[in-house]
C-alpha cells in the first residue's frame, strides 16, 4: 500500500510529490514518456505580478524569494532576476493605475515610468503602445527544467518511485483506499493527488468524484528574430496591460511573443493554429516597429482554470482520500512553492508559513468546496 499516489508529472505533481516523500511512501505516475511534457514544458516561465487576482498575486509574492534562492547543493536557482515592463497606451492608463496599486501591495522593487524611459529600454516600442509603464525590477525569469529536475531529485532521494509512460486508466475506491490501474501495473494507495493538469476532471470521472469543471485554454507562442545589430538580451519581459501581446528575449538575438490567446479547448496535446500565430505576429507589429519576416518556431500549451480562475487545492468533499491539486492556470510555475506549502499543510498538517495569513490567504479560498453548487 502506497501512502500517496500522485497522478501527473508536471510542476504541480512533482512539486507536491517532493513534499510528500517527507511524510511516507510516494508513487508518481505520468502518462507521457517525459515529465513536464504538457503545460509545464511549454510555459514562457516568467514570474511577475501582471496577472490574476489578489489570491494569485499573494501566492506569487509568497513564492518569489524561494524561486530566486540558490540551492545548498550549488545547483542553479529556479529563477533569476529579469525585469517586467507593463506598458499602457493612453487609453489604458486606468488599468495601469490599478496594476501599480497591485504592485504596491505585492511587489518589492518597482517604478512607474514614462513612455520615453520605456522606449529607452526597448527602442522598438512606439509612442502609441507605451504612454506610461510600470517597471518591476524584481520579476524573475524562471527555468522550468531546473524546477522540474530539482523536484525529481528530491522525490528520488526521498525514496519516491516515479514512472513515465504510465497513463492511469482506471481508479476504484476500495476498503478506505484507492486502486489505481495503468496499462501494465496496479497500485493500492491510501490517498491520491490529482495533479493531472488539463485532464484533472477526466481523472475525477474515472474515480467517480464530482468534476470541478476545469476549462483548459490554449495559448500560442511564436519565436522570431529581434532587430539586427541590437543586443536585446537585456530587454525586459514586456506585457501590455490591456489586450495586446507579451514579448521577451530568447537566447541569442531572438524574441518570443504571444497575443495572450486563451481559446477554450478539450484536454489534448495542444498545437499552434495558423490564425493564432498570425495574430501574435500582427499584435507585435502593431505595438512596435518590428517587422516579423519569419517565424522560427511556434508552440501552444494549455492553461487550465476553475470558474473563478483560482487554483483548486484540497480533499474532494465527496471522496475522502482524493486530493485536488489543479487549476494552476497561467501561473503554475510562479506560484508552485506556495501551492506546495498549502498542499503539504492540508495533506499532512504541517504548519502554513505565517505570511499566508499576512496576505489574507486561507485554505478555504482555494478549497474545492467553494466550487460546489
Ligand atoms: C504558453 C504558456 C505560457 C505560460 N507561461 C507561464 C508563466 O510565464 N509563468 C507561470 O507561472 N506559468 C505559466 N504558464 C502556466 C504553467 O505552465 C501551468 O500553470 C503549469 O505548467 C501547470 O502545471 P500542471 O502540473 O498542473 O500541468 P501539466 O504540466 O500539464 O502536468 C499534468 C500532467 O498530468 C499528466 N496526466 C494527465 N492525465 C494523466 C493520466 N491519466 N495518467 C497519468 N498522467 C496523466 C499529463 O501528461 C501532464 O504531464 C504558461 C502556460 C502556457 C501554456
Amino acid at each position: 500500500m502506497v501512502d500517496t499516489l500522485v497522478i501527473g508529472g508536471g510542476i504541480a505533481g512533482l512539486s507536491l510529490a517532493a513534499r510528500c516523500v517527507k511524510h511516507g511512501s510516494v508513487v508518481v505516475l505520468e502518462a507521457e514518456s517525459a515529465f513536464g511534457y504538457h503545460s509545464s514544458g511549454r510555459s514562457v516561465a516568467h514570474a511577475h505580478f501582471g496577472l490574476g487576482d489578489d489570491v494569485i498575486r499573494a501566492l506569487t509574492a509568497l513564492s518569489m524569494e524561494r524561486l530566486a534562492e540558490v540551492p545548498e547543493d550549488g545547483s542553479p536557482p529556479a529563477g533569476v532576476v529579469h525585469p517586467s515592463l507593463h506598458i499602457a497606451s493612453a487609453d489604458d492608463l486606468d488599468a495601469l493605475d490599478e496594476l501599480e496599486a497591485q504592485h504596491r501591495r505585492f511587489a518589492t522593487n518597482f517604478y512607474r515610468i514614462g513612455g520615453i524611459e520605456a522606449q529607452d529600454m526597448v527602442p522598438v516600442l512606439t509612442d502609441w503602445s507605451v504612454n506610461e509603464a510600470v517597471l518591476d525590477y524584481a520579476a524573475l525569469k524562471l527555468d522550468a527544467d531546473v524546477m522540474l529536475q530539482g523536484h525529481i531529485r528530491a522525490v528520488r532521494s526521498g525514496g519516491g518511485q516515479m514512472h513515465c509512460s504510465s497513463q492511469v486508466k482506471a481508479i476504484v475506491c476500495s476498503n478506505g483506499g484507492w486502486v489505481v490501474e495503468t496499462t501494465s501495473e496496479s497500485y493500492r494507495a491510501a490517498r491520491i493527488v490529482n495533479a493531472a493538469g488539463a485532464w484533472a476532471d477526466v481523472i475525477a470521472d474515472m474515480a467517480g468524484v464530482s468534476q470541478i469543471k476545469l476549462e483548459p485554454r490554449r495559448r500560442t507562442v511564436i519565436s522570431f528574430d529581434g532587430p539586427s545589430g541590437q543586443d536585446i538580451s537585456n530587454w525586459p519581459f514586456i506585457k501590455t496591460v490591456g489586450e495586446g501581446f507579451y514579448m521577451l528575449p530568447e537566447g541569442a538575438g531572438r524574441l518570443l511573443a504571444s497575443s495572450m490567446d486563451a481559446t477554450p479547448c478539450e484536454p489534448c496535446d495542444a498545437a499552434p493554429e495558423e490564425l493564432d500565430i498570425a495574430t501574435a505576429a500582427h499584435r507585435v507589429e502593431e505595438g512596435t516597429t518590428l517587422e516579423i519576416r519569419r517565424i522560427h518556431h511556434s508552440w501552444a500549451g494549455l492553461r487550465s482554470f476553475a470558474r473563478d480562475e483560482r487554483p483548486v487545492v484540497g480533499f474532494a468533499p465527496d471522496a475522502p482520500g482524493f486530493f485536488w491539486f489543479a487549476g494552476q492556470g497561467g501561473f503554475g510555475l510562479q506560484t508552485s512553492p506556495a501551492l506546495a506549502d498549502l498542499g503539504e499543510h492540508l495533506l499532512f498538517g504541517t504548519p502554513l508559513p505565517e505570511e499566508f495569513a499576512g496576505f489574507g490567504l486561507s485554505p478555504e479560498l482555494l478549497s474545492p468546496d467553494r466550487l460546489r453548487a
